[in-house]
């Protein structure tokens, strides 16, 4: 009878070498043959281990010891085997001759394995008679295996709990057909051990017991262990890693198919489309605005409009049909009978949907978007589709945003200019083709000039003079308006000095865009360019739009601190037209309010545009800053701002923006338009500030 450690031992190793064996099935090349070989360790470990103690339960001579060489050669002979064995039976593609061969090489190992350890011991176990016993012992114990293999092979690695019973069946089964085999070699060994004689070197016999039981034991326990441990540390992994497979169909953000996933559906639709001599239409859509909430708000507040974006559209595109391409960029396709009609709606409510507002971050954001779209097959092929879609979107955003339009060929020749604009921009500067040219403010009650604005020209060689509303907002988009900013800086500073220098008592004004107030070292720029070429910071005026100065945020604040604190005004451009709020304008320490030239053209005729000039007027009073009002183009206008209270007027009823040599002819020669003098800053006495 087998003792009941050998049972247990044979029983774990056969558990163990078939928990193994599931990640044999389950894993690729190099894993899978780290489990092959941790499986076939297991199964040696049994087989060699339950054998000394199917020995050691014997009664045999007094001192049996065994061969240490042939002990360790059974062993490495079996693992040999093993490997191939279990290699065989757990191959990728299944059926019965991998099954039957594999169980009949581990029943050969366990009757390998059996044999050496009685050599090991001293028998001879191929007496005459004993070939019969060995090859039923082969036999039942490769059915053992058989049975093993047939139990367990259905089984898919998952749950322990659940695969626990089948599992344990088949180690039983396994573990009954080895006993079997032990028992019939047993007898044969028996027959010729009586005649065998004790080598006096050997291991004896109850040291390699407790060494099989002790380390096979706690070699298979650990062996369990680790097997847990992997398992339960694979299931988030592999999770993880279904989720990245996931990942790469969706959008991490909103959820919707990824671009790549999108492209396979458009390519079946616009087949669709042909095969049913349709037509099928591409909407790009894109969220006007959106980098000004991100830098505004936070990214955070960003990614939640994104979202909200996304569902709103979700639920105006059919299944599968929207995707995002990236940034506040999305696809949508439209199709099925009189599409390039329908998609017209589709966009007006596109238009509306997005334009509700929502709540991000505690506040309430209006967004719109602008919609290009382009039409199958007259736009082009499914490779041209997304491009077109994207020019007429960039034809929507030119014209303001918040509109679809609909592909023309036209627009890439639209497209192509500004490349080409943006080419020349870049050499603009450094081959010397921009000027800045000044428009005199002029203080109204005395119409004597005390300040100039700088704005910006750019002499382009064959198109002409080129206005900043063309190429500012180009430059802004294009990464190109920290170099002209800083160069207006620089230019008028020195322009200053050179009219101190003539004598010429003006103070002189810049504008900012809003791209610059994002560059922190801004005000130190500043003031060092003051620095270098002599001018005191009293006498530069900074405009900043009313739109960007009144955007709530804690860079605009600490930009517009910096900038005071570095001396220099700050003035509020086309003020009126935006939303002002009067609590946060009262915190900014600005100095001039300059009423937005839309009201000054309709004083003439409207009661309500001389009301709202009434009241910056008088707002600035109440907050002790000056008033200018721009695009003075008529006597009457410049009488009633006169009458309201305004300290400055410009317009072209004085002066149109000039070069500077221009503009001191202009002053010295007194030829303009009226009799203008020089007078002191409205801010301070200009003389006695001279550096
Ligand atoms: P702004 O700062 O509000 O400048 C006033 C604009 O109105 C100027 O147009 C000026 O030529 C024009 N203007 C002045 N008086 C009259 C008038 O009586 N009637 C009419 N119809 N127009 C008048 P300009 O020079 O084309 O500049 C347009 C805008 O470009 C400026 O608006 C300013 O926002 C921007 N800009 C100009 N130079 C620069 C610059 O150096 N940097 C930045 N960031 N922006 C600049
Ligand atoms: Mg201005
Ligand atoms: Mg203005």
């Amino acid at each position: 009878m087998p003792s009941l450690s050998a049972v247990l031992l044979l029983l774990l190793s056969a558990y163990v070498t078939l928990e193994l064996c599931h990640r044999v099935r389950h894993r690729e090349s190099d894993e899978r043959n780290a489990w092959l070989m941790a499986a076939a360790v297991a199964l040696v470990c049994g087989l060699g281990g339950g054998q000394v103690l199917r020995l050691a339960a014997q009664p045999m001579p007094e001192g049996l010891g065994f061969d240490p060489g042939l002990v360790i050669s059974a062993m490495l002979a079996t693992l040999v085997l093993c490997v191939a064995a279990l290699n065989w039976s757990f191959r990728p593609t299944s059926g019965w001759i991998p099954l039957l061969g594999g169980a009949a090489m581990l029943g050969l190992a366990t009757q390998i394995v059996q044999t050496l350890m009685w050599s090991a011991a001293g028998a001879s176990v191929l007496a005459d008679g004993s070939m019969l016993r060995l090859a039923s012992g082969w036999a039942l114990s490769s059915l053992g295996f058989a049975a093993a293999l047939l139990i367990f092979l259905p089984l898919r690695e998952g749950h322990a709990l659940r695969q626990l019973p089948r599992q344990l069946g088949a180690a039983t089964a396994a573990t009954l057909g080895v006993l079997a085999c032990q028992s019939l070699g047993l007898g044969v060994a028996e027959l010729s051990m009586a005649a065998g004689g004790q080598d006096p070197g050997a291991i004896a016999n109850g040291t390699l017991g407790v060494v099989a039981t002790l380390g096979g034991g706690g070699l298979l326990l650990l062996m369990l262990l680790a097997s847990a441990l992997e398992g339960r540390l694979r299931n988030p992994l592999a999770s993880a890693r279904s989720r990245t497979r996931e990942d790469g169909f969706r959008d991490g953000l909103t959820r919707l198919p990824s671009r790549s996933t999108f492209e396979g559906t458009l390519s079946q639709a616009l087949q669709q489309a042909d095969a049913h001599h349709r037509s099928a239409v591409l909407l790009h859509i894109a969220l006007d605005g959106f980098k000004h909430v991100n830098d505004n708000f936070g990214h955070d507040a960003g990614d939640a409009v994104l979202k909200i974006a996304a569902q709103r559209l979700s639920a105006l595109a059919a299944p599968y049909r929207l995707a995002r391409l990236g940034g506040d960029e999305f696809l949508m396709l439209f199709d099925g009978e009189d599409a390039a009609r329908q998609a017209k709606g589709l966009s007006t409510r596109i238009l509306e949907s997005i334009a509700q507002p929502c709540q991000v971050a505690g506040r309430e954001l209006c967004i719109t978007t602008s919609i290009g779209m382009a039409v199958y097959p007259q736009h082009g092929a499914m490779s041209a589709l997304v491009s077109h879609a994207t020019i007429a979107t960039r034809a929507s955003k030119a014209a303001g945003g918040a509109i679809y339009s609909v592909f023309d060929t036209r627009m890439v020749d639209d497209v192509r200019d500004q490349a080409e604009l943006l080419r020349d921009l870049r050499m603009a500067l450094s081959l010397g083709q921009l000027e800045l040219y000044y428009q005199p403010k002029i203080h109204a009650p005395s119409a004597q000039v005390n300040a100039a604005e700088a704005l910006l020209r750019w002499h382009h060689p064959k198109r002409g003079m080129i206005s900043p509303t063309v190429f500012i907002p180009l430059a802004e988009h294009n990464g190109l308006i920290m170099a002209l900013g800083a160069w207006v800086i620089d230019e008028a500073c020195r322009q200053a000095r050179v009219w101190r220098d003539q004598g010429m008592r003006m103070r002189v004004a810049i504008n900012l865009s809003a791209h610059q107030l994002r560059q922190s070292d801004l005000p130190a720029h500043i003031s060092a360019a003051l620095a270098k070429h002599q001018i005191n910071p009293d006498l530069l005026t900074c405009e900043i739009t009313e739109s960007v100065a009144m955007e709530d945020t804690e860079a605009t604040m600490r930009f517009f601190s910096d900038l005071a604190a570095a001396g220099v005004h700050i003035s509020i451009d086309d003020f009126g037209a935006g939303y002002s709020s009067l609590a946060y304008l009262r915190k900014l320490p600005a100095t001039e309010l300059k009423i937005d030239r839309s009201f000054v053209l309709d004083l003439e005729h409207s009661e309500e545009a001389r009301k709202i000039a009434e009241a910056v007027v008088q707002l600035a009073l109440a907050l002790n800053m000056k008033v200018v009002a721009e695009g003075v183009e008529t006597d009457a206008q410049y009488q009633i701002l006169r009458r309201l209270g305004c300290d400055q007027v410009q317009g072209f009823l004085f002066a149109k923006p000039m070069s500077a040599k221009a503009l001191a002819l202009w002053a010295m020669g007194n030829d303009g338009p009226r009799s203008i003098q020089f007078r002191e800053s409205l801010f301070k006495a200009t003389a006695a500030l001279e550096t």
